[in-house]
This record gives structure tokens, sequence and C-alpha cells, in this order.
């Protein structure tokens, strides 16, 4: 017996069973659909994509996987180097696990020890958005700020170690003023809070945000699982504005394993960097660095750039734009746009109710969740797939 993710069981619709999958299309007993949601939001090249699948069958005839603990191998090697290169400033040093929740919480360790190692135990708060989400393991829940996922917390009470602040500037400044001294970090989702409702927010936020945390000496993380491999329309907001952590998950694989990444600038990595064993970071999933992951988050890069995934999330979102100019309708409060996701949010959820049916007779798997009915299409779709996949979206309302 499974037991779905978010449901309630007694009362959920069955799900469609997929049989087959290439390109955006996913072949399913009740028809073939494109996945807007990109199986959320990870599967960016599209299914069956033949040099991710040549990447993962060649490193399976070698090894599948191999523990990081005394071990290391050649996947492992150049994935690190290929990031190291290829993400901002010095954003250098990787961590691995196996899901953008585990990546969170490590980051969320290694900003808490950071000031430990340093004498500085009174630093045990986070700084946090509203509507924020980091994933559903206890802590990423904590810094999260959304009941419909995590209304469990209210068994423990307000939490002492995390406050959470609307994406305004006068918060923000009042929040650092408040509790600089007790602060190890600000996590933020940046730009784009995903799972929260798709909100998005302006970058000067965001360089406000790193003026303070340099101010008061306060870790910025930019939790990069959601919009990180381009989808808010930068390769990572990362190259905007440059935090001391960055997380990458979802998309780091393309979509066909789960594994994540914690990248450290040079100034927290050397805050654990001496003799002490007591000063060491003492994390270690089971299958952090796993050789498969590793050798087909090589390849999607490299897809990534050769391909220039740029280009065509820019086409997606001038697309996208066009097809919704001058669309609107009395039940929706705002439709939103960046990159490759677009989101109508609606006064009421109840709205959405029967959409993914609907969306289905139009040959497009949609999940809308909360107020917002949205897509994160994978960035190798067609016009006339993106087309319809909006056109599906307009024609609930009218
Ligand atoms: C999905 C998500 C996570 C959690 O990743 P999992 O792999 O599901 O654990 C964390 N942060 C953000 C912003 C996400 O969108």
């Amino acid at each position: 017996m499974i037991w779905y993710p978010y449901q309630q069981m007694k009362t959920m619709k069955a799900p469609y069973e997929v049989i087959d999958a290439e390109g955006v299309y996913l072949y399913t007993k009740q028809g073939k659909m494109i996945d807007s949601v990109s199986s959320w939001w990870s599967v960016i090249h599209g299914y069956k994509h033949p040099e991710l699948n040549q990447a993962l069958i060649g490193q399976a005839e070698k090894f599948s996987h191999v523990m990081l603990g005394g071990l290391t191998h050649e996947p492992v090697q150049k994935l690190s180097d290929k990031l190291q290169s290829w993400l901002p400033g010095d954003l250098d040093y990787c961590f691995y696990s196996d899901s953008g929740s585990v990546a969170v919480e490590v980051a969320l360790k290694m900003a808490l020890q950071y000031y430990m190692n340093r004498g500085e135990e009174e630093r045990t708060m986070i700084l946090a958005l509203e509507h924020a989400y980091h994933g559903d393991t206890f802590k990423t829940m904590e810094a999260g700020d959304d009941e419909d996922y995590h209304f469990v917390l209210k068994a423990y009470g307000p939490s002492k170690y995390v406050v959470h602040i609307p994406t305004e500037t006068a918060a923000l400044e009042e929040a650092f003023e408040k509790y600089h001294d007790r602060l190890n970090c600000f996590l933020v989702e940046p730009l784009l809070q995903g799972a929260g409702g798709m909100r998005m927010y302006d970058v000067s936020f965001l360089k406000k945000a790193r003026e303070l945390c340099d101010r008061y000496g306060v870790l910025l993380i930019f939790d990069e699982v959601a919009t990180g491999f381009g989808r808010t329309g930068n390769r990572f907001v990362a190259d905007l504005v440059l935090p001391d952590i960055l997380v990458l998950g979802k998309a780091l694989t393309g979509g066909y394993i789960g594994h994540a990444v914690t990248v450290a600038s040079r100034k927290v990595y050397e805050g654990f960097y001496d003799e002490r064993p007591e000063h060491a970071l003492m994390h270690g999933p089971t299958f952090m660095g796993n050789a498969l992951a590793c050798s087909v988050a090589l390849k999607s890069i490299e897809l990534f750039e050769r391909d220039n995934y740029m280009e065509k999330i820019r086409r997606i979102e001038e697309i996208t734009r066009r097809e919704l100019k001058d669309f609107s309708h009395p039940k929706i409060r705002e439709i939103r746009i960046m990159g490759g996701c677009v989101c109508m949010e609606v006064y009421d959820p109840a709205v959405l109710k029967g959409y993914q049916q609907f969306a289905c007779e139009r040959g497009v798997f949609s999940r809308p969740f909360l107020n917002c009915l949205y897509a994160m299409v994978p960035y190798v779709i067609g016009e006339e797939e993106l087309v319809a996949v909006l056109d599906a979206m307009k024609a609930w309302f009218s």
C-alpha cells in the first residue's frame, strides 16, 4: 500500500499511472499529457533524454554507489570541480546530500556551527521569510512558514529560534536591528518563493539583505533548490547577489535521481578548517555524492551550457507574456510571470477544484496548490506545447 504525499488518503482521487515518458510527455493509462509541473520542477531536459540516460548507464556499468566516508571517485570530483568553476564568487565547497530538505538542514547546521566554532554560541536564531518553504524535515519546517504543510509544528508552540518577516526592506532593517547579535543566518528562497505560493519579489530586497548581513556579520543562505538552474530567468539568483551558502537540488540531476548540494563560500569553509576535530562538520548522509547522481548532474550541466538553456528560458518567458497579455478574469487576483514560472493566483482556492481533470482532458498534467494555478514547464518544451499548457489555464476561466 502506497501512502501518497500531501494527501488525505481517504478522499484522494486515484493518481494517473505513468507507463512511459519522453520529452515533455507523460504517457499514462488516462492518455498522453504534457508535464507542466516538470515532476516538481526538476525535469528540466524532459524525460528519457538519450544523453542523460547514457551518463547513467555508463556509470552503472562501473559502480552505482560507494560511500564518501574514506572513499572518493571521479564523478563526485568532476561535479565538484564543475560547480566550483561554474558557480559565482568563492562558492567552492560542495557538501552533497540526498534531498533538498537535507541540504537545507546542512546549510543551517553549517551556519549554527560556524559561529559556535568562533565561540559565539548565543547566535542560535534564523531569520526567514513569511510564506517560506524549505522542505519537510523538522528544522526546515520550523524555518518554513506555511501552515498548510507544517501545522503539525503547532504542537511545539511558537519557535524561539526562527523569526519570519515579509519581503519588505523596512521589516528587514527592523529585524536586523532587533536580533542581529543572536542571528546566525538569513535563509531565503531568492526572488521566487515556490511552495509558499509562487510569490515573486524584487532583487533590491536581496541586495539590502546582503548589505545588512555584511554589516552585522550574519550568514546569507540562498535556498535555490527551486530557483536554481534558470527557473527565475537567471542562471542562479546567486549570480545577482552572492550568498555565503547556496543550496541546490531539484534540477541538479535533471530530475533523474534525488540529490542536492550545499555549497559553502571560502569564509564558511575556513570557519571549520583547523586542527580541532570538534570543529569538523559532523554530517554524512549515506548516499551523499552518489556516483549515478553525480554523473547525471554533470551531464545535465553540460547540456544546460551547450544547448544554451538560458535562451530557451527567455523564449518560454516571452511566449508566456505574449499569450497572457491582456488576459484577466474577476476570479484571478494576480498573474505573475518570472523566467520559466507562471502563476495565476485566484482569490478563492475552491475555484481550482476540478482543474486537474479539466487539464488532463486537454492533454496537460497540472497540479494546482493553495490558490495557485501555475506552470513550471521543462525547458525543452516547444512553442505549440507551451501554448497548449497556457490555453488550458485560460480556458478554465472562460
Ligand atoms: C522542494 C524544495 C525543498 C525540499 O527539497 P526536497 O528534495 O523535496 O527535500 C527545499 N527548498 C525549496 C525552495 C524547495 O522548493
